[in-house]
């Protein structure tokens, strides 16, 4: 019977498929007489492959700078954003990281409209000498520098059971650490002679941060890295029981935090400050690094939206 109800179902839609159908709506500048239109999951696809092409190209025309995730992968593609050099597509190979950006965004405002915890919350980090802007998520007073990090359950199993942030988000946080511990006065003046669109000025006119905090959330299971929905709803069922989730609401939030001192983090700073100084000479130059820098990473490649130019310099 339930079968039967859903074929009528169906059978009925296809039927007013090819009706006109009068939509009431009070605004004079839409046509009210239109076909019956569904929503379609391939055109939405389509659309997003614009948009995300559309606004990609954007950044890169007004962009000025680098962010860490720039600075911290293959030098080449950073230079060919700095450049401004063109590309066939600027749309992202991957369409749903957009929506996973999207739900990251989310995911910071809850936090941060959620807690009076942070002194700061969205501190921007621009040293024009260096070409570099990023932002930082929260401080607090002005020694714990905070990162508010959205990711898949496989991702979040692997840093509680490692106890350890993920690579890209450790040197993303040592970058901010250096530049707000070195470059605090430049950044203030920029923040001071601009209307700043998103981000605040740092409040404090110098910081040492003893202390890097990572608070990871896991949101997604359906991601690139489970290969079917079951192997996803797996990875949460085992996290769920690994973190006690009965007695813990909370177990899809976990917060680790690293001691500055510590060797690895200082080894990091000088990677950083190398990258730093590579990319900026290349600036100078104004040349592309080749094929065989230290810096140019090919595991990148397949994503890169500059695999087709690259060839060409
Ligand atoms: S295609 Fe590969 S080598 Fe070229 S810029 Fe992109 S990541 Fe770097």
């Amino acid at each position: 019977m339930t079968l039967d109800f859903f074929n009528d179902l169906l059978n009925v839609d296809a039927r007013k498929d090819q009706q006109k159908e009068v939509i009431k709506d009070d605004n004079k500048n839409i046509n009210t007489t239109q076909q019956l239109r569904l929503f379609d999951i391939a055109k939405f696809e389509e659309e997003l492959f614009i948009n995300s092409s559309k606004s990609n190209q954007e950044q890169q025309q007004y962009s000025t700078s680098i962010n860490a995730y720039d600075l911290m992968g293959c030098i080449r593609a950073a230079l060919f954003k700095y450049f401004k050099i063109p590309v066939e597509s600027f749309a992202n190979k991957w369409l749903p990281v957009l929506m996973r950006s999207s739900i990251g965004r989310a995911i910071h405002s809850f936090i941060q409209d959620n807690t009076k915890q942070f002194t700061e919350t969205e501190v921007y980090v621009k040293v024009p000498s260096l070409h570099f802007s990023g932002r930082v998520d929260a401080i607090i007073n002005n020694n714990v520098l905070v990162e508010i990090k959205s990711c898949t359950y496989s991702d979040y199993k692997t840093i509680i059971n490692s106890k350890r942030p993920r690579v890209k988000d450790f040197y993303q946080t040592i970058i901010y650490k250096y530049f707000l511990e070195n470059y605090c006065d430049e950044i203030q003046e920029y923040c001071k002679s601009h209307k700043l669109k998103y981000g605040n000025a740092p409040k404090l006119n110098n910081y040492n941060f003893s202390n890097i905090q990572y608070i990871y959330i896991a949101h997604d299971i359906v991601s690139a890295d489970s290969s079917s929905l079951s192997e996803a709803l797996n990875t949460v069922k085992e996290i769920k029981k690994h973190l006690n989730s009965r007695h813990n609401k909370f177990f899809f939030i976990t917060s680790l935090a690293i001691n500055s001192q510590n060797d690895v983090v200082k080894d990091a700073l000088l990677h950083v400050i190398d990258r730093i100084k590579e990319f900026n000479s290349f600036i100078e130059s104004n040349k592309i690094p080749p094929l065989d820098h230290k810096y140019v990473n090919k595991k990148d490649c397949y994503f890169c939206i500059y695999n087709k130019v690259c060839k060409d310099y």
